[in-house]
């Protein structure tokens, strides 16, 4: 299918719709996500359940397996389709594969009980550092560099023999900045440690060392697919013990019958995105330089992120379509709330950490003032959005800061 994909929706306010600029906590389902979905009941083995013997049942698995290849082949087959495990979503995917992972290890070498997080890791990731420490596991904070990026000499002084995991983030999932991936992998397996990256926000965004990372897990509503349904790839010479129990599906790491109709729409849609990749990024930077452009002109009062700037000094990579945006004076919750009432739907930070007191947890983490990071916003979007909308939001943002007192 051509990029532009037939039947995209402009988003647009003159028709009474929310122009939704929020893709980096969830982006609309891409058409051949929604074909995929509406085909899915039409075929006989939808009845079924894949693990049953018969032919419908047999045809229900083939689908499956479908899925499993096109996830695999995204990955350049780094990870193998038999190391792909259907999960509800992301949060799932990471819990069972950093309590699986380090349980297994934990079970062949107990000596090592080090797991490395970093500071600014989605709460998917960091609120697991207390479970852990429960566990038993000696929890250690990657700091952080203002260019944010995980401190990697931190990382080349203390990751040792007792290391089990490390846990570094594909990229940020409000500042978009790609974290130097190769070169953790490389400090963690000099050790015999293992690498886990939180991919959620990279997967087919950027181009990742697959061959270096021992397990990510990634998720469907960041790309285009379905909510609710995502993978955990584990390359299999990693370690790993069961989280759940009671089937034998999913070779016994994700027992319970799969969410096939969320697995095939996550499979043709990790399809499409990895072939249109290349197109589908020029269109998103094309966007990004006129709300850029727009935005950070002189005199708006918007200035970008420090983040941003930093990212742009020193060269540091981001994904596309993640605008951050610092205007100061103002709170930032106030902004989206007036953005809303014209119409814009845009977060502060991650979704996930709206409302916390003292502004973004990943910024803070970067150095920032809780006063800096109150007054950021993040616009995100992808290639489907119209110009049109985009400059639109732009207007609005600088006419509301004209109406709405400084703090
Ligand atoms: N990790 C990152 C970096 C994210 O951005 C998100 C979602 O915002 C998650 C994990 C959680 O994924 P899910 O919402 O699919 O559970």
């Amino acid at each position: 299918m051509p990029l532009g994909e037939k039947g995209l929706r402009t988003l647009s306010n003159l028709d009474n719709h929310m122009v939704y600029l929020d893709y980096a906590a969830s982006t609309p389902l891409r058409e051949i996500a929604k074909a995929a979905l509406s085909a899915f009941y039409d075929e006989p083995y939808s009845v079924a359940n894949p693990s049953s013997l018969h032919t419908l049942g047999r045809e229900a698995s083939q689908a499956l397996e479908a899925a499993r290849k096109s996830i695999s082949q995204a990955t350049q087959n780094a990870f193998k389709p038999s190391e792909v495990t259907f999960t509800g979503g992301g949060t799932e995917a990471i819990n069972l594969t950093i309590f699986g992972i380090l349980e297994g290890l934990r079970n062949q070498n107990p000596a090592r009980t080090k797991v490395f997080i970093s500071a600014f890791e989605h709460d998917a990731v960091f609120d697991l550092i207390s479970p852990l420490k429960r566990a038993g596991f000696d929890v250690i904070t990657i700091p952080v560099t203002k260019y944010g990026l995980v401190d990697v000499a931190f990382l080349e002084k203390n990751v040792d023999e007792k290391t089990a995991l490390v846990c570094v983030m594909g990229a940020n999932n409000e500042t978009g900045i790609v974290q130097e991936i190769a070169t953790i992998a490389d400090i963690a397996h000099a050790k015999g440690a293992y690498l886990f990256c939180d991919c959620v926000q990279a997967f087919l965004k950027t181009d990742l060392p697959y061959e270096a990372i021992d397990a990510l897990a990634f998720a469907g509503h960041k790309i285009g697919g379905p909510k609710g349904v995502g993978a955990m790839l584990i390359k299999r010479d990693v370690p790993y013990a069961p989280q759940v129990f009671g089937g034998g599906q999913e070779g016994k790491r994700r027992p319970g019958t799969q969410n096939l109709p969320g697995a095939v729409a996550l499979g043709k849609t990790v399809g499409y995105v990895f072939e249109n990749n290349a197109a589908i990024e020029r269109e998103i930077e094309r966007k990004v330089a006129l709300v850029e452009d727009f935005l950070f002109a002189d005199g708006t009062g918007i200035l970008p992120s420090v983040s941003q700037v930093a990212a742009a000094k020193e060269n540091v990579k981001r994904v596309p379509g993640i605008v951050s945006a610092y205007v100061p004076g103002f709170d930032s919750g106030t902004l989206i709330l007036a953005l809303d009432a014209r119409g814009f739907a845009v977060s502060a930070a991650s979704a996930c950490t709206a409302g916390v007191a003292g502004g973004s947890r990943v910024l803070r983490a970067m150095g920032f003032s809780a006063d800096d990071a109150a007054s950021s916003l993040r616009i995100s979007f992808d290639e489907r959005v119209s110009d049109e909308d985009l400059t639109a939001f732009c207007e609005a943002l600088l006419d509301i800061m004209k109406t709405l007192p400084k703090n």
